[in-house]
């Protein structure tokens, strides 16, 4: 008799509400809109980068173990991201343009396809809209020029900005103190009123020409990085969707301002849920591209690390806390992740088997508690040194693989070298077993497990395995 357990709800933590509430869509037929702010393609992401695109596909996976259809939009930020987040800095796709000797739609075109190869060896669920930027300009412009014809916009020398006096309850998301910011600010405004106020449009500088530029009502230029978001994701999601999510750093300024913008359009909030991976520390500190070692997907696999091993680590961490990068760590993950592949790899298959219901529903339990991926993975090494057949276990692991990703069933062990004295047992004892010694072919499988191998006879032979 099959046991039939109801799903656990999905809670999921908010940071508008600041609270865990129960996930339901807000349209019918289970479809679920998730916008998850994309990487900014001046440069290689690094791992720290990848740990919040890990947390955003880990999210995805839930959703869909949950049975929901998510359509998911993730832009490419290829202008507008300014080196400061006060507007005062300069675009970083120009800087990175500079840097590499390269034009800016050289090396959005570059590391937009270095990303795209990044998420496909961590096994990160490509999504199912990439819109860049720069292919948005006009609405990007109309955007801004509703905003600007509902008087939330003011102008100064270098651009049109977004005046957050005009809404009550601006920064709630951060729970921002507004009136502290301005008694205590320091920073140079240059012509902007308040310290919160931020660009919707740039001008490009007089008596030069930027790389990446636009006409617009209000004179040729770019426009600010935060509404990208707001545009794209109405675009591709309309006006109140499901889910929003982005690095911690983002809560502050770059989500505020998208909530602000949007806010001042549509009255909405953008997204129903407000979600934030948080940071990846480089020995304790934060990780960035200028110092030291920049920490790539691509250093980790010179340095002969499976991706998957980072997919790994990333999931013995709950997505709220941050997490510290060492090498240490990474081999730690490394092993996890070999024994539990040799593990799964090691049972007995039968396509005819059922995952267990009871391991299934508490694993339920743990993933749709706030996506909670340290617990679930504990649940799976359970599962794994469990009791049951061979075939439910593996059935059991590859449903649980669903939601880690560690792609359990498409791995193969690399090919065995099989030393020679292990080989001498083995022929011995398929020699036994054609005599129909059965002791001594007992004998010599007890010596061949001493020395750390498997064998096991099939049809056209036998086959040897290093033992888990
Ligand atoms: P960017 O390319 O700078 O726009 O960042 C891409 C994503 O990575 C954003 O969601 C950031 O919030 C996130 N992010 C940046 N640094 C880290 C870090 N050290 N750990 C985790 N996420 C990060
Ligand atoms: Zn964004």
């Amino acid at each position: 008799m099959t046991v039939v357990v109801a799903p656990a709800p999905l809670r999921l933590y908010d940071n508008y509400t600041r609270g865990l509430r129960e996930f339901a869509p807000l349209g019918p037929g289970n479809s679920v809109g998730l916008y998850t702010c994309g990487p900014t393609v001046y440069d290689y992401q690094h791992i720290g980068n990848y740990r919040t695109f890990l947390f955003e596909d880990l999210l995805k996976r839930v959703l869909q173990w949950n049975g929901h259809r998510v359509r998911h939009v993730m832009n490419i930020t290829d202008v507008g991201h300014l080196t400061s987040d006060a507007d005062t800095g300069e675009d970083k796709m120009e800087k990175g343009a500079r840097r590499t000797g390269r034009s800016a739609w050289d090396i959005a075109a570059l590391y937009t396809e270095a990303f795209l190869e990044d998420l496909r060896r961590l096994n990160i669920l490509p999504p199912d809209v990439l819109p860049r930027a720069t292919d948005h300009s006009p609405q990007q412009i109309a955007f801004i020029a509703d905003l600007e014809r509902d008087g939330y916009t003011y102008r100064t020398a270098d651009g049109i900005y977004f005046d957050t006096s005009r809404q009550a309850d601006y920064g709630y998301l951060a729970r921002l103190d507004k009136s502290g910011l301005e008694a205590g600010k320091r920073v140079d405004l240059g012509d902007k009123r308040s310290a919160t106020d931020f660009a919707l449009w740039k001008f490009s500088p007089a008596g030069s020409t930027r790389q990446m530029e636009w006409d617009s009502p209000w004179g040729k230029g770019f426009p600010g990085w935060h509404i990208e978001c707001s545009a794209m994701a109405q675009q591709y999601l309309g006006d109140y969707f499901d889910i929003h999510c982005g690095g911690e750093d983002h809560i502050p300024v770059h989500h505020t301002n998208e909530i602000a913008q949007t806010e001042a359009r549509v009255g909405t909030r953008l997204a129903n849920f407000w979600m934030h991976g948080y940071f990846l520390l480089a020995n304790d500190a934060k990780m960035a591209k200028s110092a030291g070692e920049f920490l790539r997907v691509g250093a980790l696999i010179e340095r002969g690390y499976d991706p998957l091993a980072f997919r790994f680590l990333c999931l013995t961490g709950h997505y709220r806390t941050q997490l510290n990068f060492t090498w240490d760590a990474l081999d730690a993950a490394a092993t996890g992740l070999a024994r539990m592949r040799t593990g799964f790899h090691a049972l007995r298959d039968d396509a005819a088997a059922y995952p267990d219901d009871a391991l299934v529903a508490r694993f339920g339990a743990q993933i749709n508690d706030d996506l909670n991926a340290p617990r679930a993975l504990a649940l799976a090494w359970e599962a794994l040194r469990g009791e049951l057949p061979d075939p439910v276990k593996r059935a059991t692991l590859a449903r649980f693989d669903d939601v880690f990703g560690l792609g359990l069933a498409q791995w193969q062990p690399a090919e065995q070298a099989i030393p020679p004295d292990v080989s001498a047992l083995a022929e011995a004892r398929a020699s036994a077993r054609r005599n129909r010694d059965w002791a001594e072919a007992d004998r010599l499988r007890a010596q061949l497990h001493s020395a750390g191998w498997e064998m096991e006879d099939g049809p056209d032979g036998y086959s040897l395995k290093r033992r888990s």
